[in-house]
């Protein structure tokens, strides 16, 4: 299966796409979404503004693709994780449409080499080893549809995640 596991700053790595685990508004956060701003410069911001104006920002599971400005990829893909609320408000199914609607996009876009971070395990409190069962599970089904059309990168940030993470992708092997 086409999927690595990394440990680093996702801002550093030169995939055609890179993700974001933006909020609904579009508009910057922190976490990720701010060292994405921060090392993309405003004309992301730029093109999430002229995006929020079309359709009025990004509900939970869904995602829009900007420029990636000065970062090494091409592309930035932003989605919008559910936050955490106990696990019964269908916060699992609607990570995974976070990951299916990212890839759909990257493929769409013609992108390779998709990264994602971990998304929902910050700010928004998604506990991390369910977190990785559901990126995982989505991501193996996606590519299995799509076979051949694309790597994924997971780029984790945190020692946790990349123990889940890591597990997670061992589990299958
Ligand atoms: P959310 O609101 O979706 O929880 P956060 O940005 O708070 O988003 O956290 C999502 C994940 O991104 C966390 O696991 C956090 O450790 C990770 N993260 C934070 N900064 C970076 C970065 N520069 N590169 C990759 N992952 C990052």
């Amino acid at each position: 299966m086409n999927i690595e596991i990394l440990r680093c700053d996702i801002t550093t790595i030169e995939a055609d796409a890179i993700v974001n685990a933006a909020n609904s508004s579009l508009l910057g956060g922190g976490g990720v979404d701010g060292a994405i701003h921060r090392a993309g410069g405003p004309e992301i911001l730029e093109e999430c503004r002229k995006i929020v104006a079309r359709q009025g920002g990004c509900k939970t599971g869904e995602a829009v693709l900007t420029t990636a400005g000065r970062l090494p990829a091409r592309y930035v893909i932003h989605t919008v994780g559910p936050v955490w609320n106990g696990g019964q408000r269908n916060e699992h199914s609607l990570l995974a449409n976070c990951y299916r609607n990212s890839l759909q996009l990257a493929l769409d876009a013609g992108c390779q080499t998709v990264a994602f971070p971990n998304i929902s395990t910050g700010v928004y409190r998604f506990p991390a080893a369910e977190a990785a069962r559901v990126a995982v599970a989505t991501i193996r089904a996606f590519l299995q549809a799509h076979e051949g059309a694309m790597k994924v990168l997971l780029v984790c940030f945190d020692e946790v995640n990349f123990d889940c993470t890591k597990e997670e992708l061992e589990r299958g092997h």
